[in-house]
């Protein structure tokens, strides 16, 4: 069910659009500076696609024990696209209509951000239901 990426297109896609990002990722600011070192392209690739599977594992488990939401933590260098993401709330499945499903993981092929489950009890520790994260989904981001 899952499609594998075709991680150097994504490569090809992702250098254009950081073209001018504030904060691209190491390998895409070496890139756009120097060329891409095709050695460093296939490490990137390699290095995404790990990430993916683990990602998609994960996702898996987190379907498998009826997990409904869940949150993008970011990684400590995530770059000025994906940061976007920290914090904010997804759905798993169609359950959540007013939610966005989760992306695709990871957004671009350089960061490690991950998705953590999101439970009822987090949430009303915060004093927060689901529908309070249907107009916003950066009110956690907002909170922390
Ligand atoms: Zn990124």
């Amino acid at each position: 069910m899952t499609e594998a990426r075709d991680w150097h297109a994504e490569i090809t896609r992702w250098t254009e659009r950081f073209r001018g990002e504030p904060r691209p990722p190491a390998a895409f600011a070496a890139a756009l500076s120097d060329g891409w070192d095709p050695a460093a392209r296939d490490a990137l690739a390699a290095g995404a696609e790990e990430h993916a599977r683990h990602q998609r594992g994960f996702l898996e488990q987190l379907r498998r024990e009826g997990c409904e939401l869940v949150r993008i933590d970011m990684a400590d260098d995530d770059c000025s696209v994906c940061e976007d993401l920290g914090g904010k709330v997804f759905a798993m499945d169609d359950d959540h209509p007013d939610l966005p499903r989760h992306p695709t993981m990871p957004l671009c092929p350089a960061c490690r951000h991950r998705v953590n489950l999101l439970t009822p009890f987090f949430l009303s520790s915060l004093g927060l239901t689901v529908d309070d994260l249907a107009g916003g989904t950066d009110i956690l981001r907002d909170l922390e």
